[in-house]
């Protein structure tokens, strides 16, 4: 689903180019770990993108849907979520997807870049260990 790569600092997703590899994780899945990421920045294409996709200016969008975080102008606005704490602003909590696919930022684009996730790596080992199909697995114990 997404597309950001974590960078030296693993509260930040970077975007990157997005190679044809073959996958070997299923976004479908997934609760959605990489929508978690404190820091989802967007640039001026992505605001417009959004701007357009909900019909709006695109100051009023820039407004609506981003905030500034640490050295980046533009991040996307969070909410609450039940597993991972916070979460995108437009993300499905209850059906675990992504609510603005087709405008989603270029940051959620090329993630995790390479053939393998490591989220859904370790999702898929927690869930053989703990025998359960649909276990949210997380390293905080929630
Ligand atoms: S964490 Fe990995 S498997 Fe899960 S939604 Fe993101 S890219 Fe897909
Ligand atoms: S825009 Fe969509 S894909 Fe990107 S972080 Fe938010 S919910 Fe996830």
């Amino acid at each position: 689903m997404c597309i950001y790569r974590p960078n030296a600092n693993p509260q930040r997703v970077v975007a990157v180019s997005t190679p044809n590899v073959r996958k070997s994780y299923n976004c479908a899945k997934c609760p959605g770990y990489c929508c978690s990421y404190p820091i989802i920045p967007l640039n001026k294409r992505d605001i417009e993108r959004l701007a357009r996709y909900f019909g709006i200016g695109v100051r009023e969008a820039k407004k609506k849907y981003t905030v500034p975080r640490e050295d980046e102008p533009m991040t996307m606005r969070r909410k609450a979520d039940v597993h991972f704490g916070r979460v995108c602003q437009f993300f499905d909590t209850e059906k675990r997807n992504c609510t603005i696919y087709e405008a989603r930022p270029l940051a959620c684009r090329g993630y995790p870049e390479v053939a393998h996730c490591g989220y859904y790596e370790f999702l898929k080992f927690e869930r053989r260990l703990q025998e359960d199909k649909a276990l949210v697995a997380t390293t905080n114990g929630t």
